[in-house]
Protein backbone atom coordinates (compact mmCIF):
# COMPACT_ATOMS: atom_id res chain seq x y z
CA UNK A 1 0.00 0.00 0.00
CA UNK A 2 1.31 3.25 -0.94
CA UNK A 3 2.14 5.25 2.18
CA UNK A 4 0.78 9.27 1.95
CA UNK A 5 1.56 12.04 4.48
CA UNK A 6 2.57 15.69 4.67
CA UNK A 7 6.52 15.87 4.72
CA UNK A 8 7.35 19.32 6.29
CA UNK A 9 10.35 21.07 4.47
CA UNK A 10 12.62 23.57 4.99
CA UNK A 11 10.77 26.89 5.71
CA UNK A 12 11.02 29.38 2.81
CA UNK A 13 9.40 32.42 1.90
CA UNK A 14 6.96 33.60 -0.62
CA UNK A 15 6.86 36.97 -1.56
CA UNK A 16 4.19 38.84 -3.07
CA UNK A 17 4.73 41.95 -4.96
CA UNK A 18 2.16 45.27 -6.24
CA UNK A 19 2.49 48.65 -7.08
CA UNK A 20 0.75 51.78 -7.92
CA UNK A 21 1.54 55.27 -9.81
CA UNK A 22 -0.58 58.38 -9.90
CA UNK A 23 -0.09 62.54 -11.43
CA UNK A 24 -1.01 63.11 -7.21
CA UNK A 25 -1.70 66.88 -7.47
CA UNK A 26 0.13 67.64 -11.07
CA UNK A 27 -1.19 67.69 -14.19
CA UNK A 28 1.27 64.77 -15.98
CA UNK A 29 2.71 62.00 -14.30
CA UNK A 30 6.16 62.15 -14.88
CA UNK A 31 6.99 58.78 -12.27
CA UNK A 32 7.11 55.23 -14.02
CA UNK A 33 6.71 52.08 -12.13
CA UNK A 34 7.91 48.43 -12.47
CA UNK A 35 6.71 45.23 -11.07
CA UNK A 36 7.73 42.26 -13.07
CA UNK A 37 8.52 38.39 -12.14
CA UNK A 38 11.98 37.69 -14.21
CA UNK A 39 11.90 34.64 -16.31
CA UNK A 40 13.90 31.79 -14.83
CA UNK A 41 17.54 32.11 -15.47
CA UNK A 42 20.19 29.27 -15.57
CA UNK A 43 22.46 30.74 -12.97
CA UNK A 44 19.92 32.01 -10.57
CA UNK A 45 18.34 28.32 -8.95
CA UNK A 46 16.09 30.56 -6.62
CA UNK A 47 12.65 31.06 -7.81
CA UNK A 48 10.87 33.22 -8.48
CA UNK A 49 12.50 36.00 -8.58
CA UNK A 50 11.19 39.86 -9.19
CA UNK A 51 12.21 42.93 -10.63
CA UNK A 52 10.67 46.08 -8.77
CA UNK A 53 11.55 50.22 -9.47
CA UNK A 54 10.12 53.27 -9.32
CA UNK A 55 11.34 56.05 -10.80
CA UNK A 56 11.02 60.19 -10.53
CA UNK A 57 11.49 62.33 -13.73
CA UNK A 58 12.80 65.74 -14.05
CA UNK A 59 12.87 67.96 -16.98
CA UNK A 60 11.02 70.43 -19.22
CA UNK A 61 8.31 69.98 -21.22
CA UNK A 62 7.82 66.10 -21.89
CA UNK A 63 11.50 65.76 -20.72
CA UNK A 64 10.92 63.89 -17.23
CA UNK A 65 8.08 61.77 -18.61
CA UNK A 66 11.06 60.99 -20.95
CA UNK A 67 14.04 60.31 -18.50
CA UNK A 68 11.55 58.29 -15.95
CA UNK A 69 10.07 55.96 -19.03
CA UNK A 70 13.17 55.10 -20.38
CA UNK A 71 14.90 54.50 -17.05
CA UNK A 72 12.65 51.79 -16.48
CA UNK A 73 12.22 50.25 -20.11
CA UNK A 74 16.58 50.26 -20.14
CA UNK A 75 16.01 48.47 -16.15
CA UNK A 76 13.19 46.08 -17.58
CA UNK A 77 15.44 45.09 -20.58
CA UNK A 78 18.41 45.11 -18.90
CA UNK A 79 17.60 42.67 -16.52
CA UNK A 80 15.12 39.90 -17.74
CA UNK A 81 17.61 39.99 -21.31
CA UNK A 82 20.59 38.84 -18.92
CA UNK A 83 21.84 35.80 -17.63
CA UNK A 84 24.46 37.86 -15.05
CA UNK A 85 24.07 35.95 -11.57
CA UNK A 86 25.43 38.80 -9.70
CA UNK A 87 22.12 40.70 -8.88
CA UNK A 88 24.53 43.62 -8.10
CA UNK A 89 26.64 43.58 -11.14
CA UNK A 90 23.47 43.33 -12.89
CA UNK A 91 22.23 46.40 -11.61
CA UNK A 92 25.07 48.60 -12.51
CA UNK A 93 24.95 47.23 -15.83
CA UNK A 94 21.43 48.33 -15.88
CA UNK A 95 21.74 51.50 -14.45
CA UNK A 96 24.91 52.71 -16.73
CA UNK A 97 22.73 51.67 -20.00
CA UNK A 98 20.04 53.95 -18.84
CA UNK A 99 22.34 56.88 -17.69
CA UNK A 100 23.41 56.46 -21.68
CA UNK A 101 20.11 56.21 -23.12
CA UNK A 102 18.57 59.06 -21.58
CA UNK A 103 21.75 61.45 -22.07
CA UNK A 104 21.75 60.47 -25.64
CA UNK A 105 17.78 61.19 -25.87
CA UNK A 106 18.69 64.42 -24.34
CA UNK A 107 21.64 65.53 -26.94
CA UNK A 108 19.18 64.02 -29.87
CA UNK A 109 16.32 66.35 -29.27
CA UNK A 110 18.64 69.61 -28.64
CA UNK A 111 20.62 68.95 -25.38
CA UNK A 112 17.02 69.61 -23.06
CA UNK A 113 18.30 68.43 -19.65
CA UNK A 114 16.01 65.63 -18.31
CA UNK A 115 17.08 63.25 -15.54
CA UNK A 116 15.46 60.60 -13.47
CA UNK A 117 15.73 58.92 -10.31
CA UNK A 118 15.86 55.41 -10.20
CA UNK A 119 15.76 52.72 -7.16
CA UNK A 120 15.62 49.22 -8.19
CA UNK A 121 15.43 45.77 -6.39
CA UNK A 122 15.95 42.30 -7.68
CA UNK A 123 14.18 39.83 -4.87
CA UNK A 124 15.55 36.34 -5.85
CA UNK A 125 13.79 34.44 -3.09
CA UNK A 126 14.71 36.20 0.47
CA UNK A 127 17.94 37.62 -1.12
CA UNK A 128 17.11 41.64 -1.96
CA UNK A 129 20.12 43.69 -4.27
CA UNK A 130 18.67 46.92 -4.29
CA UNK A 131 20.41 49.72 -6.26
CA UNK A 132 19.39 53.80 -6.06
CA UNK A 133 20.47 57.19 -7.60
CA UNK A 134 18.48 60.26 -6.70
CA UNK A 135 15.98 60.59 -3.83
CA UNK A 136 13.51 57.89 -4.31
CA UNK A 137 14.21 55.53 -1.21
CA UNK A 138 13.80 51.79 -0.39
CA UNK A 139 12.29 50.86 3.13
CA UNK A 140 11.85 47.81 4.72
CA UNK A 141 9.64 47.61 7.28
CA UNK A 142 10.67 44.56 10.00
CA UNK A 143 8.68 44.20 13.03
CA UNK A 144 6.50 47.55 12.96
CA UNK A 145 9.99 49.01 12.30
CA UNK A 146 10.85 51.04 9.30
CA UNK A 147 14.37 51.67 8.05
CA UNK A 148 15.58 53.41 5.58
CA UNK A 149 17.83 50.80 3.28
CA UNK A 150 18.58 53.90 0.13
CA UNK A 151 20.93 56.85 1.25
CA UNK A 152 18.98 60.09 -0.97
CA UNK A 153 21.78 61.78 -3.30
CA UNK A 154 19.96 65.19 -2.35
CA UNK A 155 21.61 68.56 -1.01
CA UNK A 156 19.51 67.97 2.43
CA UNK A 157 20.80 64.91 3.05
CA UNK A 158 24.30 65.85 2.38
CA UNK A 159 23.84 68.92 5.14
CA UNK A 160 22.45 66.52 7.63
CA UNK A 161 25.53 64.15 6.76
CA UNK A 162 27.91 67.19 7.56
CA UNK A 163 25.85 68.77 10.39
CA UNK A 164 24.98 71.68 8.76
CA UNK A 165 20.99 70.80 9.38
CA UNK A 166 19.42 68.99 11.80
CA UNK A 167 17.65 65.79 10.47
CA UNK A 168 14.15 66.81 11.83
CA UNK A 169 14.41 69.93 9.68
CA UNK A 170 15.61 68.00 6.27
CA UNK A 171 11.59 67.30 5.79
CA UNK A 172 10.42 70.79 5.76
CA UNK A 173 13.66 72.86 3.97
CA UNK A 174 12.84 74.63 0.79
CA UNK A 175 16.12 72.89 -0.62
CA UNK A 176 14.62 69.50 0.05
CA UNK A 177 14.11 69.14 -3.91
CA UNK A 178 17.44 69.63 -4.87
CA UNK A 179 19.04 66.54 -6.21
CA UNK A 180 23.00 65.96 -6.21
CA UNK A 181 22.56 63.06 -8.33
CA UNK A 182 20.48 61.76 -11.22
CA UNK A 183 20.45 60.09 -13.99
CA UNK A 184 20.67 61.03 -17.53
CA UNK A 185 22.59 64.31 -16.50
CA UNK A 186 26.18 63.22 -17.40
CA UNK A 187 27.68 61.09 -20.63
CA UNK A 188 28.83 59.11 -18.05
CA UNK A 189 27.20 57.94 -14.55
CA UNK A 190 29.84 58.17 -11.08
CA UNK A 191 31.76 55.38 -10.85
CA UNK A 192 30.47 55.44 -7.17
CA UNK A 193 26.84 54.91 -8.34
CA UNK A 194 24.44 53.25 -8.27
CA UNK A 195 23.97 52.87 -4.38
CA UNK A 196 23.76 49.19 -4.04
CA UNK A 197 22.16 47.67 -0.75
CA UNK A 198 22.14 43.97 -0.11
CA UNK A 199 19.91 42.43 2.72
CA UNK A 200 17.85 39.13 3.31
CA UNK A 201 14.49 39.35 3.80
CA UNK A 202 12.67 37.17 6.75
CA UNK A 203 8.93 36.19 7.41
CA UNK A 204 6.78 39.29 7.88
CA UNK A 205 9.17 41.85 5.96
CA UNK A 206 7.67 44.17 3.42
CA UNK A 207 10.03 46.05 1.24
CA UNK A 208 8.75 49.51 0.12
CA UNK A 209 10.49 51.42 -2.72
CA UNK A 210 8.06 55.30 -3.30
CA UNK A 211 9.17 58.52 -4.94
CA UNK A 212 9.59 61.83 -2.96
CA UNK A 213 5.99 62.64 -3.51
CA UNK A 214 4.66 61.14 -0.45
CA UNK A 215 7.66 62.83 2.12
CA UNK A 216 5.80 65.73 2.67
CA UNK A 217 2.29 63.73 3.52
CA UNK A 218 2.87 60.45 5.03
CA UNK A 219 5.32 59.62 7.96
CA UNK A 220 6.89 56.17 8.48
CA UNK A 221 4.16 55.47 10.81
CA UNK A 222 1.50 55.47 7.67
CA UNK A 223 3.64 53.64 5.75
CA UNK A 224 3.83 51.01 8.04
CA UNK A 225 -0.21 50.35 8.85
CA UNK A 226 -0.88 50.35 5.22
CA UNK A 227 1.47 47.85 4.64
CA UNK A 228 0.97 45.94 7.58
CA UNK A 229 -2.91 46.28 6.92
CA UNK A 230 -2.85 45.00 2.72
CA UNK A 231 -1.14 42.75 0.75
CA UNK A 232 0.91 44.69 -1.74
CA UNK A 233 -0.80 45.77 -4.16
CA UNK A 234 -3.81 46.92 -2.53
CA UNK A 235 -1.03 48.99 -0.17
CA UNK A 236 0.77 50.37 -2.77
CA UNK A 237 -3.15 51.74 -3.74
CA UNK A 238 -3.70 52.77 -0.97
CA UNK A 239 -0.78 54.51 -0.18
CA UNK A 240 -1.23 56.69 -3.14
CA UNK A 241 -4.77 57.58 -2.32
CA UNK A 242 -3.44 58.65 1.01
CA UNK A 243 -1.24 60.77 -0.50
CA UNK A 244 -4.12 62.12 -2.54
CA UNK A 245 -6.38 62.73 0.37
CA UNK A 246 -3.59 64.71 2.10
CA UNK A 247 -3.35 67.00 -0.75
CA UNK A 248 0.26 65.99 -2.04
CA UNK A 249 1.85 68.53 -4.54
CA UNK A 250 3.56 66.06 -6.77
CA UNK A 251 3.40 62.72 -8.53
CA UNK A 252 3.16 59.69 -5.98
CA UNK A 253 4.56 55.76 -7.04
CA UNK A 254 5.07 53.64 -4.50
CA UNK A 255 5.86 49.30 -4.86
CA UNK A 256 5.27 46.83 -2.00
CA UNK A 257 6.68 43.19 -1.64
CA UNK A 258 5.78 41.12 1.21
CA UNK A 259 7.69 38.02 2.60
CA UNK A 260 5.15 35.61 3.93
CA UNK A 261 6.65 32.36 5.07
CA UNK A 262 5.24 29.37 4.48
CA UNK A 263 6.30 25.85 5.54
CA UNK A 264 5.69 23.78 2.53
CA UNK A 265 3.86 20.35 2.68
CA UNK A 266 4.09 18.15 -0.28
CA UNK A 267 2.18 14.98 -0.20
CA UNK A 268 4.44 11.81 -0.01
CA UNK A 269 3.77 9.12 -1.54
CA UNK A 270 6.41 6.03 -1.54
CA UNK A 271 6.87 4.67 -5.45
CA UNK A 272 6.18 1.40 -6.28
CA UNK A 273 9.64 -0.63 -5.67
CA UNK A 274 10.91 -2.55 -7.94
CA UNK A 275 10.56 -5.80 -5.94
CA UNK A 276 7.11 -4.43 -4.43
CA UNK A 277 4.99 -6.05 -7.60
CA UNK A 278 6.72 -9.39 -7.84
CA UNK A 279 6.07 -9.73 -4.28
CA UNK A 280 2.85 -9.24 -4.43
CA UNK A 281 1.91 -11.33 -7.19
CA UNK A 282 4.16 -13.85 -5.72
CA UNK A 283 1.63 -13.87 -2.50
CA UNK A 284 -1.32 -14.33 -4.71
CA UNK A 285 0.10 -16.86 -6.87
CA UNK A 286 1.03 -19.01 -3.26
CA UNK A 287 -2.17 -17.86 -2.28
CA UNK A 288 -3.98 -19.21 -5.15
CA UNK A 289 -2.23 -22.64 -5.27
CA UNK A 290 -2.85 -23.00 -1.44
CA UNK A 291 -6.72 -22.70 -2.13
CA UNK A 292 -6.34 -24.72 -5.06
CA UNK A 293 -4.41 -27.47 -2.94
CA UNK A 294 -6.60 -27.17 -0.07
CA UNK A 295 -9.73 -27.70 -2.84
CA UNK A 296 -8.06 -31.06 -4.52
CA UNK A 297 -7.89 -32.39 -0.99
CA UNK A 298 -10.84 -31.24 0.25
CA UNK A 299 -12.64 -32.94 -2.78
CA UNK A 300 -10.00 -36.10 -2.61
CA UNK A 301 -11.64 -36.51 0.87
CA UNK A 302 -14.88 -36.42 0.24
CA UNK A 303 -14.91 -38.48 -3.04
CA1 LIG B 1 8.62 63.65 -7.29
Amino acid sequence: MNERALVPQPESLIVAVGGASDVGGRPTNQDAVVVAELPPAPMVPVAPSFLLAVADGMGGHAGGDVAANLAVETLRDTVIGSGEADAALLLKQAFRKANEAIYGRSEAVGGEPMGTTLTAAILRGKYATIASVGDSRAYLLRARGMTQITKDHSLVAEQVANGTLKPEAARSSPQRNILTQALGMKAKLDTRLPGIFELTLLPGDRLLLCTDGFYDVLQDRDFADVMLANPPASAAARLVDIARERGTTDNVSAVVAEATPTRVTTPRVAPPTRQGLPMVAIAVIVLVVLIVLVAIAFFALNS
